[in-house]
Parts: C-alpha cells; sequence; structure tokens
C-alpha cells in the first residue's frame, strides 16, 4: 500500500468514529469473546472489510470453519491489505495482523490453518465490517 493511501488519526479522532468495544479492539488491541462475534459462523458470500476505513481485507471464498471461534480465513483479498508484526506480550512469540491502510488491530495469523496457505487469520468481529455480494 503506498504511503499516500494510508489514514493517520490521533486517538481523539478514533474514538468519535468507532464505538466503545470497536476502539477497544481496534486502537487498544483488544480480543472479543470467542463465540460472541457477530461474524464468526457467517458464509454468506461477500468482501469483508477494516471496520475502521473500510479498507477491503478478506473474502468469504476463504473463510472456513475453525472452531476457534473467531472469523478465519486462510488467505487475505489481496497482498499488501494487511501488515504482520511480531507480537510477545503473552510471552510467547505470536503474529499480529494490522490493517496496512489504518494502522487498526485485527487479529492474529497461525500456522495451523487449512492448505494451500497453512495460514489462520483469526480476526476479531468488531475489526470488520461484512458486505454481501450482490
Ligand atoms: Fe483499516
Amino acid at each position: 500500500m503506498n504511503f499516500k493511501d494510508k489514514i493517520y488519526k490521533s486517538d481523539e479522532e478514533w474514538k468519535k468514529l468507532l464505538t466503545g468495544e470497536e476502539y477497544r479492539i481496534l486502537r487498544e488491541r483488544g480480543t472479543e469473546q470467542p463465540f460472541t462475534g457477530h461474524l464468526f459462523d457467517t458464509k454468506e458470500p461477500g468482501v469483508y472489510a477494516c471496520a475502521a476505513c473500510a479498507n477491503e481485507l478478506f473474502t468469504s471464498s476463504t473463510k472456513y470453519h475453525s472452531g476457534s471461534g473467531w472469523p478465519s480465513f486462510w488467505d487475505v483479498i489481496e497482498e499488501g491489505r494487511v501488515d504482520v508484526q511480531v507480537d510477545n506480550t503473552l510471552g510467547n512469540t505470536r503474529y499480529e495482523v494490522v490493517c496496512a491502510r489504518c494502522g487498526g488491530h485485527l487479529g492474529h495469523v497461525f500456522d495451523d490453518g487449512p492448505e494451500p496457505t497453512g495460514k489462520r487469520y483469526c480476526i476479531n468481529s468488531l475489526s470488520l465490517k461484512f458486505k454481501p455480494k450482490k
């Protein structure tokens, strides 16, 4: 993603745009409780975009039932839509997934996903907005 396409906002600006729970997850790296999000079990065709900036991130064609309780995808919609960074906050190394446009926290990516990528993008429902295919 080009530098000019990135979105930078202050914490105060984000607080006005997001609900309290969205802010906690997207801007403070929070996690929603498993099996509580509104998108973890959806199967309808469509696109999943960043809830903060509408950057299109995932499609229903790579969504799968992981059993984790969070929306799970084995690939991103297109390379460069997310950034992955090392997260050592729980004492073990995990890989945090953030929106490449706004820097919002989405979730984590693990290496126990299905073929062909072997990846599991484990994403908070509240970090996503679903756009059904028309
Ligand atoms: Fe975003």
